[in-house]
């Protein structure tokens, strides 16, 4: 059984309708990427999966739990761990305090997500809004890794970060996957996708228009869908 399971889905904003048939699927211990180009419904398909756009239809199963009729707070608690676009740290709440807040028992501690993120470790005592956006990135990933989520979800976790930022990043991200754990990530790094993920959903127009490993991306899907 797959650990996420998406079907159909469909999503709007009041009267317009940004997704028309979304499928994926992430299985235990896989990393998915979802791909496209902008506005084509990445954001919004992370959006309706954890329940932060409520209106949506189709199928969207976790765990074999529906979440369709669940608050976004409670699809969390079954074990999904966000890191929204933007980061959303909370500003005024140092580092420990961030990672703290949300924390769930399970594997990931305060020391782990300390040796995934060193620089996390030296500044422990900051305000989250004085960090660079790098570090708050880190942050971000940290604190959804404190709630030990059975699947991360990273969406645009290297955007707008210095070349060497990002690469600490996606050393990070490598980790994970080496150590098990599930992903299901949006990014415009191709070629950084391409060497994490074990599978690929190119969404267009709001829809899945081709799944399949990223070796198998031929030059023309990369011209007509992801615009490489
Ligand atoms: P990007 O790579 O630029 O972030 P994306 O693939 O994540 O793009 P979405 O942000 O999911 O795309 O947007 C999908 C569609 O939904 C777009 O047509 C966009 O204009 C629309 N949309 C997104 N957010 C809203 C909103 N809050 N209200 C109305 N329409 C929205």
């Amino acid at each position: 059984m797959a650990l996420l399971r998406v079907r159909n889905l469909e999503a709007f904003y009041g009267a317009s309708q940004a997704l028309f048939g979304v499928d994926l699927e992430v299985g235990e211990g896989e990393v998915v990427a979802l791909m496209g180009r902008n506005g084509m419904g990445k954001t919004t398909t992370i959006r309706a999966i954890t329940r932060m756009l409520r209106s949506s239809r189709g199928e969207v199963r976790f765990a074999g739990r529906d979440l369709a009729p669940l608050p976004s707070f409670r699809a969390a608690r079954l074990g999904i761990g966000l890191v929204p676009e933007g980061r959303r740290c909370f500003g005024p709440l140092n580092v420990r305090e961030n990672l703290t807040a949300a924390a769930r028992p399970g594997a990931w501690t305060l020391n782990r997500v300390v040796g995934l993120f060193p620089r996390l470790g030296e500044r422990m005592g900051q305000q989250a809004l004085t960090l660079s956006g790098g570090e708050q990135q880190m942050l971000a990933i940290g604190r959804a890794l404190m709630t030990n989520p059975r699947l991360l979800i990273l969406d645009e976790a290297t955007e707008g970060l210095a070349p060497v930022v990002r690469r600490e990043i996606w050393a990070a991200i490598g980790e994970l996957k080496r150590d098990g754990q599930s992903i299901l990530v949006v990014d415009k790094a191709f070629r950084e996708l391409r060497d994490l993920a074990d599978r690929c959903v190119i969404l267009a127009r709001g829809r899945s228009e081709w799944t399949g490993r990223p070796g198998d991306i031929t030059e023309a899907i990369e011209t007509s869908l992801l615009g490489v």
